[in-house]
């Protein structure tokens, strides 16, 4: 490689390079004691390890507990079987989503549509849904791009298009471009959306360019960035993330509740002013979809409601997330917030 093209690589790229993948090192780096996590550690064969630098960064020195090294950290729990925790959780790849009709395109709520650009994730979180999913299978080029133009072309009760993964910000600048330049041609779409993780692991991927593209579309922006602790709202990310603001892009937040990680009135609170100062607003507060391996990750609705209860006690009303599951077959996440006080027994 020649040194114009190392000069010319963005940093998140390089970043992505980086990323611990052996729990080993890691562990090492954080002042604990590898071997004490050695039956851990096979849970790498189940679902590979990948931790950015920048997010293992903001994990406390010696804590085993850490809630951001818990949620990438392989562990025996894994191989656990559990009732009612399946590959498919959400049907996606028993439905044959992706070979349908379009090329991954989820067209399975009325007014918008997701479409998976792009495969891979930058970083593996244990609770992840989609662990278990085909991604070689998914290709997202030209001829997609333009099959789905063409489709939304004949479903104009479409009016916002959702660009996921994987983590669509895997994708180049150049790619995003492109899909969204394509993407404004069709008439009856008012906004689009991007889910990631990606700013939260590796803030440097809230490139000046992704920023400039995002704003130049007639297209209203939304992102929807992926915390889970209050704590992986580094001060580089809340630089970004108020740049962003500035610019105009409407920004979001979801979360997935976890045992041991985020499973209280306090965690989630912070969270949320957190999030407020980087300008972020919390929209959904995920109840874990049961993918086998994550069961250790679960809270019970009860205990949910309870959580969701005490934050809205806390907080005012726009920093309280909505509480939801996502159930195969629905017109749209499900809501379990409670519908009256919750008796805290
Ligand atoms: C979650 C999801 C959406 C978006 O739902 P919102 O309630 O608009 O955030 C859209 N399509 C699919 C397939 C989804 O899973
Ligand atoms: S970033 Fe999202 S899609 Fe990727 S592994 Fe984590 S939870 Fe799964």
């Amino acid at each position: 490689m020649s040194p114009t093209q190392i000069a010319t690589r963005p940093d998140w790229r390089l970043e992505i390079q980086r990323a611990y993948t052996k729990p080993e090192l890691l562990l090492a780096n954080l002042g604990l004691n590898p071997e004490q996590f050695q039956a851990d550690c096979k849970a790498r064969s189940l679902f590979p390890m990948r931790v950015p630098r920048p997010f293992a960064q903001l994990m406390q020195q010696g804590n085993r507990d850490d809630p951001l090294l818990l949620q990438v950290l392989p562990r025996t729990q894994e191989f656990d079987k559990t009732e009612g925790y399946t590959d498919d959780p959400l049907g996606e790849i028993s439905d044959n989503v992706l070979t349908d009709e379009v090329g991954g395109l989820l067209h399975k709520y009325r007014s918008r549509v997701l479409l998976i650009v792009k495969g891979g994730c930058a970083v593996n979180c244990r609770y992840c849904f989609r662990r278990h999913f085909p991604y070689q299978e998914v290709r997202f080029s030209q001829h997609e791009l333009q099959q789905t133009v063409n489709y939304l072309n004949r479903h104009p009760e479409v009016n916002e298009v959702i660009l996921s993964g994987g983590d669509p910000l895997m994708a180049s600048d150049a790619q995003l471009k492109s899909i969204v330049e394509q993407l404004a041609s069709v008439t009856s779409l008012k906004r689009v959306r991007i889910h990631s993780r990606l700013p939260v692991v590796i803030p440097s991927r809230l490139t000046q360019q992704l920023k400039e593209l995002l704003v130049s579309t007639r297209l209203k922006p939304i992102l929807v960035i992926h915390a889970n602790h209050g704590n992986e709202l580094s001060d580089t990310l809340e630089q970004h993330l108020n740049d962003y603001n500035r610019a105009g892009i409407l920004l979001l937040n979801q979360s997935v509740l976890l045992a041991g990680i985020n499973d209280s009135s306090a965690a989630l609170s912070r969270l949320s002013e957190r999030l407020f100062d980087a300008n972020v607003l919390p929209y959904y507060l995920h109840q874990l979809d049961k993918v086998s391996g994550a069961a250790h990750f679960e809270v019970s609705d009860q205990r949910a409601q309870q959580i969701w209860q005490e934050m809205n006690h806390a907080l005012p009303g726009f920093l309280v997330p909505k509480l939801v599951r996502e159930l195969a077959g629905e017109q749209s996440k499900t809501p379990i917030m409670p519908a009256g006080p919750v008796s805290i027994t």
